[in-house]
């Protein structure tokens, strides 16, 4: 035992990646807490840490290390063990238990039930285990969550089946399943007698989303249902994007006119090549249906420049589709394999360096353009808010995202954590709006 007997264990989490990650980590420390364990927001006092990790970018990966090697200078001092958990763990399995000698555990996505029985665990047994079940959708378990945020995650589905040739997502989160409309239902309204006023509803393709013959577009209304004041969800995949959904999303005057919707490349060849599932027009008849169906959507996209066999003139088709989408705001990417991919494993990375670096810079200049001019379009008017943030400058000053997901800073010293407000913009900078609240 790595812990004293007269005292209850002490856990550190310790989070990367995307908000699925973050919604584990929650059920981590429910797990734990469940295990009569306590939580610290410290590794100093912990008596077991672990990292939940990212596998989507080596760059995420090489993170995780250097901070375990880090964390392990605790070891010198008493005994503490260290634990990566997550995909990375998934990805790497127990090569990472030989590459790093101060690791102890490494346990992928599936696993987490097991969680606590590593603090009975003899100090010297060192273990791996990327078991998966297909079952697991870790139903019935608590969450430990920060509450006084008034937004969170519920997760809907877990694992991908679409197999994009650059992604390892379907080999560390494995096959699609999804939850029960009932559970998700259940849940969101035991978070709204807990005080949240926003739920988002995950899933690596959360409109994928199916229970018999009843799709996402059903499970949007379901949980619309409920009466909780905000509903957004991420992120969806555009193969999976019909008329129920969007008629879902602009008839529920709940669900939040914001639609993520990863376009990765411009070009149909290189679509292809990702096995991305659509085309280029296709994905264009789309954003134009959710831009007639939905008044005032907002858009954002997930793009890959210098994907491998990206000529100049597949390069433009990209740009041109930024063009035709106007997307209010986008996560852009230079192009990098990732062992165990089929991109990796078929495709030479043949587009050069500087040549991805510049494809880059041009991608995020005509995106900056467009988020600039989408933001400063929005001084003089009125947006509703929800609290869910204090700002840098001290307690007067609170963040609240407006229902199209931008960041509005607002000052005021009345208490408005947690409370969907009206603000009217002042001023635009290049991530943030300034607004002050409607007298
Ligand atoms: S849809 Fe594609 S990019 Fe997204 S998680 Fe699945 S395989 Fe990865």
């Amino acid at each position: 035992m790595t812990h004293q007997p007269d005292r209850r264990p002490i856990v550190y989490i310790e989070t990367y990646g995307c908000q699925m990650n973050v919604r584990d980590s929650e059920m981590l420390g429910g797990i734990f807490r469940q295990a009569e364990c306590d939580l610290t927001d410290t590794p100093d006092r912990a008596d077991l840490i672990l990292l939940n990790t990212c596998a989507v970018r080596e760059r995420a990966e090489q993170r995780v290390i250097g901070r375990v090697n880090q964390l392990a200078s605790l070891k010198k001092r008493r005994e503490v063990r260290i634990g990566v958990v997550g995909c990375m763990a998934q990805h790497l399995r127990d090569s990472l238990l030989e590459s790093v000698p101060d690791l102890d555990y490494v346990l992928g996505p599936d696993t987490y039930r097991t969680l606590p029985d590593l603090l009975s665990v003899e100090r010297d047994e060192r273990y791996a285990d990327w078991s998966t079940d297909r079952g697991e959708l870790y139903e019935g378990l608590p969450t430990w969550r920060d509450k006084h945020c008034p937004s969170a995650f519920v997760t809907v589905m877990r694992g991908c089946d679409m197999m994009c040739t650059f992604c390892v997502v379907p080999f560390t989160r494995g096959r699609e399943r999804c939850r029960p409309a009932l559970a998700i239902v259940a849940e969101t309204e035991r978070l709204m007698e807990e005080g949240v006023r926003e739920v988002i509803l995950l899933g690596q393709t959360v409109n994928a989303w199916r229970e018999g013959e009843a799709g996402f577009g059903s499970l949007l209304r379901q949980v619309s249902d409920t009466g909780i004041p905000r509903i957004r969800f991420t992120s969806p995949h555009p193969l999976h994007f019909g008329p129920v959904e969007l008629a879902a999303i602009a008839e529920c005057e709940n669900i939040c006119e914001s639609v993520h919707l990863p376009v990765q490349s411009g070009n149909t060849d290189v679509l292809e090549r990702m096995n991305r599932g659509y085309t280029r027009a296709e994905y264009l008849e789309i954003v134009r249906a959710l831009r007639e169906t939905i008044p005032h959507v907002t858009l954002s996209t997930d793009i890959i420049v210098g994907f491998p066999g990206e000529t100049e003139a597949q390069f433009e088709d990209t740009l041109s589709l930024m063009e035709a989408c106007a997307f209010e705001s986008g996560f852009l990417f230079k192009y990098s394999p990732r062992s165990g991919t089929r991109a990796d494993r078929e495709f030479e990375d043949d587009v050069p360096e500087e040549v991805k670096q510049r494809r880059l810079e041009r991608v995020i200049e005509l995106q900056t353009g467009f988020t600039r001019r989408f933001q400063e379009a929005m001084v003089g008017g009125e947006y509703e808010i929800l609290v869910d943030g204090i700002g840098d400058r001290g307690p007067d000053q609170w963040t609240g995202k407006t229902r199209g997901n931008r960041t509005v800073v607002v000052e005021s010293g009345e208490q408005l954590m947690g409370r969907l407000v009206t603000v009217v913009i002042e001023e635009s900078g290049t991530w943030t709006l300034r607004g002050r609240l409607k007298g």
